[in-house]
């Protein structure tokens, strides 16, 4: 961003160079706006073809006025637009505006500076394209730079710089870069400035229009010598000089030459700087631009003091100078004067007019210090808009910063929570699994520490803890169960005729067959080696002894054909209002007892047997 940074700077620092603090300014001061005023219609001219869409004659009018206004003598051209003149009702926006461009660029040459600064106001109030309203925003910053209406003069740059960013032409950007070369070294900013001019430079041989190159190295030369680098700003003067002449622009080069001039006599080099001035002189009276003429007479004379050639006739060039620069508020150029005129009387040996004159010189100094100071004040007041303007976008971006901060925040939130989410779940998922495990498992070894493995049957532990339960709800409910004692008779000499593993076999199926016998709600365990108890919920005893019956017969007594006899022995017991399970054991034992006493192979149900 070129814009605010060019401007703070020109603001800051503008008031120490316009005070005059480095010798030879004022030679350059008017030089240097008058390159500005001219550089618009320049730039214009290569806009002309584009631009070219009012009547064919008119247009062609213009275009020749601009040619002479640059080649030869603005007031040729002028009489070209006074030819014009009663068209100008007829003529296109476009040509319009350029019409009164050249026009007003004769006024302010012509000394009718205030005239063109109107004018130039006029224009802005109109609909302009972009590229015509930058053309009159610089020419009247620059005309406003020559009335000393600074404040002015930085609205109407602010305004340029504004209007520059609409524009991808680099002929555009080879404009901003003059008047930031040009305004930078106004106020010493003279590294920024001389890389602007080189910028210029490059891009001006870039168009391969040697107007633009001649402009662009006029506007750099200055800079240099305002920079104390005078061995390049030497060089540079030459080179534009040899380039604004060999392009027939004598008017530039005039003004070139009493820049040189100016630099020559601050380096001692006097009769030089003397021979320039006088050229110079000549080449601006010729080309009518005053101000100039009068700038170019200041340096002149001072070239001439320096050579000790002033003498009495002399005083009417100081009296005319005087009269001009005091009659336009000149005061920096006022002061130069009088200070030179306080020196010739002092060394005529004239202190009278010597104190005269330095009076004078200390009164002009002092309004111009005055309007330094409201300069100065039009600058920070730009400078101090700039800065809160740069604090405000500075915020914007802040707080767009914090924004995209918070939204990213957010997110990492977002993200952080669904994360969490997804692991969360994973954990309860796992704990899941690990739980239906442990349960499994629990219930695996529950299983197995209630079961008996051969069997699959409720163990002996399981068994009566069940049954105590049981017991205990029949009671409740009022409602018997029967407790079945059984035992495998004489299952020692199975295992003895056939072995153990025979005998397991047995085991396992006479438990199926118990399994099965009895009702699904009876509870069924294997309580001993060989011994089995049922718990059955049942009204009847008869129910009961039907299910034993049915065990029985259904019960193979023999493995395979020629195996020995498998009986079992029952003892049942139905329990009694107040019974424990201990007590009912005890009978169903009994019963048991009794059957294989009474032979074996037989159910007995307690109280029954005789
Ligand atoms: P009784 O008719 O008087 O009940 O005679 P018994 O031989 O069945 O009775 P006893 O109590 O004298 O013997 C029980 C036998 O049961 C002893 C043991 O060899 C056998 N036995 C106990 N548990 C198992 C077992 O798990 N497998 C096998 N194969 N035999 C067992
Ligand atoms: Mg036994
Ligand atoms: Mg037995």
């Amino acid at each position: 961003m070129i814009g605010p940074t060019l401007e703070s700077v020109f603001i800051e620092q503008c008031d120490g160079r316009l005070r005059g603090r480095k010798p030879g300014l004022g030679a350059d001061l008017l030089s240097c706006c008058l390159l500005v005023v001219a550089l618009p219609w320049l730039w214009g001219a290569l806009f002309a073809s584009a631009a070219a869409q009012g009547p064919a004659d008119a247009r062609a009018i213009l275009d020749e006025a601009r040619e002479i206004s640059y080649t030869r003598h603005w007031s040729e051209a002028q009489q070209l637009l006074d030819e014009l003149a009663p068209l100008l009702d007829q003529l296109h926006l476009r040509e319009f505006v350029d019409f009164h461009l050249l026009e007003a660029r004769h006024l302010a040459l012509g000394d009718d500076t205030r005239a063109a600064l109107d004018r130039g106001a006029m224009l802005l109030e109109l609909e302009l394209d972009v590229d015509q309203r930058l053309q009159v925003l610089q020419f009247s910053a620059n005309i406003a730079v020559l009335l000393r209406e600074y404040e002015l003069a930085f609205e109407y740059l602010l305004n340029a710089l504004a209007q520059e960013d609409q524009l991808d032409d680099p002929v555009a950007a080879l404009g901003t870069f003059n008047m930031a070369t040009y305004l930078l070294g106004r106020v010493d900013e003279t590294e920024q400035a001389i890389a602007y001019g080189e910028r210029a430079i490059a891009l001006a041989l870039e168009t391969e229009d040697p107007n633009q190159e001649c402009v662009a190295r006029q506007r750099l030369a200055p800079v240099f010598k305002w920079a104390a680098l005078d061995e390049r700003a030497e060089r540079e003067y030459r080179t534009a000089i040899a380039l604004c002449l060999d392009i027939g622009n004598r008017l530039f080069a005039g003004v070139l030459k009493h820049g040189l001039a100016d630099l020559l006599r601050r380096q001692g080099r006097a009769e030089e700087a003397r021979e320039l001035a006088a050229r110079s002189v000549n080449a601006l009276t010729d080309a009518v631009f005053v101000l100039g003429e009068y700038e170019a007479r200041l340096v002149m004379l001072e070239a001439e003091f320096d050579l000790d050639l002033i003498g009495p006739e002399h005083e009417q060039e100081f009296a005319e100078l005087g009269r001009f620069f005091a009659e336009r508020s000149l005061w920096d150029q006022l002061s130069r004067l009088e200070i030179l005129m306080s020196q010739a009387a002092e060394r005529r040996g004239d202190s009278a007019a010597a104190l005269a004159h330095m009076r004078a010189y200390l009164e002009a100094r002092e309004q111009f210090l005055g309007r330094d100071r409201t300069m100065r004040l039009a600058y920070l007041q730009v400078a101090f808009g700039l800065r809160i303007k740069e604090q405000q976008i500075d915020l914007l971006e802040e707080s767009s910063r914090l924004a995209l901060l918070e939204i990213e925040a957010a997110s990492q939130q977002r993200r952080a929570r669904s994360v969490i989410l997804v692991l969360a779940l994973g954990l309860v998922v796992l704990l899941a699994v690990l739980l239906a495990r442990v349960f499994r498992a629990r219930q695996h070894f529950q299983d197995l520490s209630r079961h008996d493995r051969l069997s699959g049957l409720a163990n002996h532990g399981w068994f009566f803890e069940r049954a105590e339960t049981l017991l205990d709800e029949s009671e409740k409910a009022g409602r018997p169960v029967f407790l079945v004692l059984a035992d495998i008779d004489r299952f020692k000499r199975i295992n003895d005729q056939y072995g153990h593993q025979l005998g397991d076999q047995a085991l396992g199926q006479i438990s199926r067959r118990l399994r099965e016998a009895f009702p699904s709600d009876a509870l069924v365990g294997r309580v001993g080696g060989e011994e089995f108890a049922i718990l059955i919920p049942a009204r009847e005893v008869n129910a009961v002894i039907r299910d034993v019956e049915s065990f029985r017969k259904q019960a193979p007594k023999t493995f395979r054909s020629g195996d020995p006899q498998v009986t079992v022995s029952f003892g049942i017991a139905g329990s009694r209002a107040g019974d424990t399970l201990e007590s009912l054991r005890r009978r169903a034992d009994e019963a048991l007892y009794q059957a294989k006493a009474a032979g074996r192979d037989r159910y007995i149900v307690a109280g029954t047997a005789g």
